[in-house]
């Protein structure tokens, strides 16, 4: 539930109904609007009771939130959230970010091409998967632990911060200790253990949408890591799977203002996955930049035709010179939401 209180509602008025609330067991989050206060309730497993609030003085509106998300929500946190990673900052309004490297870590020498090449070109962050989701057993699995150590010494080489994936709670610690991001694969969006876990760990998430994931379901997957206390995520559109086969998946851009609307978490858009072919990365990065997105997520190859995973998706290094030249002269909306 939401508590309006009214215009010139008295920090007394205000601290009896916060009062209130604790005594039903639940938990008070104060709003400050820039007209009036709203007080958030949390802790609450159903319909919150109107009764204990009927005659408090100062309440304007109680609005019961049927969504499954709270935390996440603008009604929650009207202002937008900066999430820091590695010293780069990504939030609705600021400068895009780039995120770029290789589909998978697939040796030592390939991710310090790629950090060099992706470096060069503007990119601020580095990816690169060691412990990678295939959806097939046969294919390459990812270089696991020595995999996050070649990319920990490429993040280092070119000094840029790294994200990268974790698929299994007993990941979490030894990859926190050395990534600056964590990301959330799409397969494991709804992975509530996971998602549970990976809030109680101080650093930044990056959530990826499941592939048939609506959006309340995708908020409600980043509210799970939000309640355990991790406010650092990031929401990632990356293509969901629809009738359509021409494409890897369908890029659902609409999500980016609308998600602005709703969250004051940072979206960003991954045309890699989403589209599955780099000709069509260039244009639709483009496109997230202009509708808003706070940065984009693009695989990068040093030699895409060799690589082990998503190398059809994978700009090569001219390619991605290409994308950043193009996306320097791309207007952002970048204004902050009315
Ligand atoms: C990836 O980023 O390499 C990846 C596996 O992404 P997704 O979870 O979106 O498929
Ligand atoms: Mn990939």
């Amino acid at each position: 539930m939401l508590i309006v209180m009214e215009h010139g509602a008295t920090e007394e008025q205000i601290a009896v109904v916060v009062e209130a609330v604790k005594v039903l067991g639940l938990t008070p989050q104060p709003i400050p609007g820039e007209n009036r206060v709203a007080i958030g309730v949390l802790g609450n497993q159903g319909y919150v009771d109107e009764e204990p609030f009927r005659d408090l003085p100062g309440i304007q509106d109680l609005i019961h939130v049927t969504k499954p998300y709270k935390l996440v929500s603008r009604d929650f946190h009207p202002g937008d959230s900066v999430v820091c990673v590695g010293g780069v900052e990504i939030g609705w309004g600021r400068e895009p970010v780039v995120i770029a490297g290789p589909c998978a870590v697939e040796s030592r020498e390939q991710i310090l091409a790629a950090a060099r090449v992706v470096r060069a070109a503007g990119a601020k962050i580095l990816r690169g998967g060691a412990f990678k989701p295939r959806t097939g057993p046969h294919t390459f699995q990812g270089l696991g632990y020595e995999g996050l150590e070649y990319l920990v010494e490429a993040g280092r080489a070119v000094g840029l911060p790294i994200v990268t994936e974790v698929m299994r709670i007993d990941q979490l610690d030894p990859v926190a200790a050395l990534a600056d991001c964590l990301q959330i694969g799409a397969r494991n969006m709804q992975n509530f253990d996971l998602l549970k876990e990976v809030g109680r760990i101080g650093k930044p998430v990056l959530l990826k949408r499941g592939i048939s994931a609506t959006l309340e379901e995708f908020l409600a997957a980043a509210e799970y890591i939000l309640l355990e206390g991790n406010a650092q995520v990031i929401l990632c559109e990356r293509g969901i799977r629809t009738f359509e086969r021409a494409l890897r998946n369908t890029l659902d851009l609409g999500v980016v203002p609308y998600l602005r609307q709703v969250t004051h978490l940072p979206v960003i858009v991954d045309p890699s996955h989403a589209l599955g072919r780099r000709d069509l990365v260039i244009p639709m990065s483009k496109a997230a930049i202009v509708v808003g997105a706070a940065g984009i997520m693009v695989e990068v190859h040093p030699d895409p035709a060799r690589a082990l995973c998503d190398g059809p998706q994978s700009l090569d290094p001219a390619g991605f010179a290409h994308l950043m030249r193009d996306l320097r002269a791309t207007p952002s909306i970048g204004s902050p939401v009315a």
